[in-house]
């Protein structure tokens, strides 16, 4: 394990500092799980807006634009969050772990078969099952 590159990308303002569990590397996160007080606001503002511009047309009903508004932030934020969730040198994805575990070992094979590189935990093929199924690392 130690010829990863340990380094991990630096953030301007990580929202979720952690140490991926597989790999032991320094992770920062840009998104949280779910929508931060700044997103409640833009999409409050998205709905005055709306609501000013579409009120002569359809009436008091501009106001349920926010709960579209509140839908499409929410959507956006779980896909970003999800796309940035898997580890960039490991591959290993903490919700797929917690959901199914065989699929979580299966994304990270595939993560390095992908990446064409020989798995350091190849060669010991024992580490990466236990690695993999105790628990108490999956603390994210
Ligand atoms: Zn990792």
């Amino acid at each position: 394990m130690n010829t990863l590159n340990k380094r991990s990308y630096k953030l301007k303002s990580p929202k979720l500092k952690f140490i991926c569990p597989l790999c032991t590397s320094n992770r920062e996160m840009k998104y949280q799980k779910c929508l931060s007080a700044l997103n409640y606001v833009q999409i409050v503002l998205l709905t005055l807006v709306t609501t000013y511009f579409a009120f002569s047309a359809i009436g008091a009903k501009a106001i349920l634009s926010f709960f579209m508004y509140w839908m499409v932030f929410e959507m956006v934020n779980k896909f970003l969050y999800r796309r940035e969730l898997p580890c960039p040198h490991c591959g290993f994805d903490a919700t797929w772990y917690k959901r199914d575990v065989k699929i979580a070992k299966k994304k990270v094979e595939e993560f390095w078969e992908k990446q064409a590189v020989t798995k350091p935990v190849m060669t010991n093929p024992s580490s990466s099952s236990e690695n993999l199924s105790q628990p108490s690392q999956t603390t994210a």
